[in-house]
């Protein structure tokens, strides 16, 4: 008996036209994820089968891995023999609680002396005869017991796990996040990634009024992000110079509205420098005044790049609930100054008039700040942590 995990891709599957290329890049995100592990990999029809000594290590890694719908616990027996079928079955059910289930059955070998309900039938006997709290339900049972036979092997996948659904990472090409040390971008980042963005982070910081923990935070954050895709890159653009400028020389009020501006400029610009198509970042209807419709019309003005709110719905718990169950919530939470936060004038503007954008940033030489500011730009690539599994989306 070879132990084997099947992988479903459902949602792929629907995607006619890339389909290949869906599959070619969910085939290079797992290969990677595993790279320093022995294993095969074959893939038919809408599934992918691995084989390796070590599942278990497999099956936790998988869990983190978008584009994949369902990991299945797989064996493969070399007899098809319905009397050893039926044993093979015994031996996965015989100490375990089932409460509703059904078989179903595939036979590729069509010459076999059976049909598929009839085999399906006999196994699902042997279930409830060795399981006593076993009920049959065709409708909506809450195990499959897969069984296919082939030519000269048969197969009983039992067991199923969720995985994190979504798209492969990098079927979407990229998009820059805007990685602040908060609650909201790195959940931003996780549901861009879902939909099979690859993502890298831009954080701009203020030294010295921001410190150095507090960049060692979103370097953290980052590192929780790239468990979902390997690696990310990570852009730290010096922003102190530009952040005085503002504090110098415009009416207080308009602060936050002319310094989100510049980091747009400024992460548009470093978006296209690395093939970004998209910006993303972590902004939510209402949640502040700089995030109220206005303000983001007069802050999203400067830029030509779609930009994507993945949270601009979503109420803060529920933000809050995804943090947790990506594992960023207890990082985000630690008490270090964002720059934002440091600048912060008493009475925001909630309503911020173009023109005034205009006529404030006019008065400050801006496009040498902004030049200044890229060229200072560290980049980072962050690889994964340590694998830790909690109830994932
Ligand atoms: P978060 O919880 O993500 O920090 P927030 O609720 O604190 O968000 P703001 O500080 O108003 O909201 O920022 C809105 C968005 O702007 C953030 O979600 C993030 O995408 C981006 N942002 C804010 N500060 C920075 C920064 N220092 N570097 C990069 N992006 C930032
Ligand atoms: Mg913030």
């Amino acid at each position: 008996m070879n132990r084997l995990i099947i992988i479903k891709y459902g949602e792929l599957t629907t995607k006619k036209g890339n389909i290949k290329f869906f599959i070619k890049t969910l085939k290079k995100n797992i290969e990677r994820e595993l790279s320093d592990l022995d294993f095969t990999i074959e893939y038919d029809n809408g599934r992918m089968f691995i084989f390796s000594e070590d599942l278990e290590t497999i099956e936790n890694r998988l869990k983190y891995i978008f584009g994949i719908h369902e990991i299945i616990k797989g064996y493969e027996y070399d007899s098809i023999d319905i009397e050893d079928i039926k044993e093979n079955l015994r031996k996965l059910v015989e100490n375990i609680e089932i409460d509703t289930f059904k078989v179903c059955t595939k036979r590729s070998y069509k010459g076999y002396p059976m049909t598929s309900m009839e085999i399906s039938k006999v196994l699902g006997g042997v279930v409830l005869k060795n399981v006593p709290s076993s009920k049959v339900d065709v409708h909506e049972p809450k195990l499959v017991i897969d069984v296919e036979v082939r030519l000269n092997k048969s197969y009983i996948y039992f067991e199923s796990t969720p995985g994190l659904h979504g798209y492969p990472v990098g079927v979407q090409g990229k998009g820059m996040l805007m990685l602040s040390g908060g609650i909201d971008s790195p959940v931003a980042g996780f549901l861009a990634m879902k939909r099979g963005v690859r993502i890298e982070g831009i954080y701009f910081e203020s030294p010295p009024h921001t410190s150095e923990a507090a960049k060692e935070k979103v370097k953290n954050l980052t590192k929780i992000l790239s468990n979902y895709s390997g690696y990310v890159k990570l852009h730290v653009i010096n922003f102190t110079e530009i952040q005085e400028a503002i504090y110098k020389n415009i009416p207080h009020e308009y602060l936050i509205t002319i310094m989100r501006r510049m980091m747009y400029r400024i992460t548009e610009r470093i978006a296209h420098k690395n093939n970004a198509k998209i910006i993303v970042n972590g902004e939510s209807i209402g949640q502040v005044a700089s995030q109220t419709l206005t303000s983001m019309a007069a802050i999203n003005e400067v830029v030509k790049i779609p930009v994507v709110r993945p949270v601009a719905c979503l109420d803060k718990l529920e933000i809050i609930e995804i943090s947790k169950k990506i594992g960023t919530y207890e990082t985000s939470i630690l008490p270090y100054e964002d720059c934002c936060t440091i600048f912060v004038p008493d009475h925001p503007v909630i309503n911020p008039e173009l023109n005034k954008c205009q006529e404030y940033e006019s008065l400050i030489d801006f496009e040498n700040l902004i030049k200044e500011a890229i060229r200072s730009e560290e980049v980072l690539t962050i690889t994964k942590t340590e694998k830790k599994f909690e109830d994932l989306l």
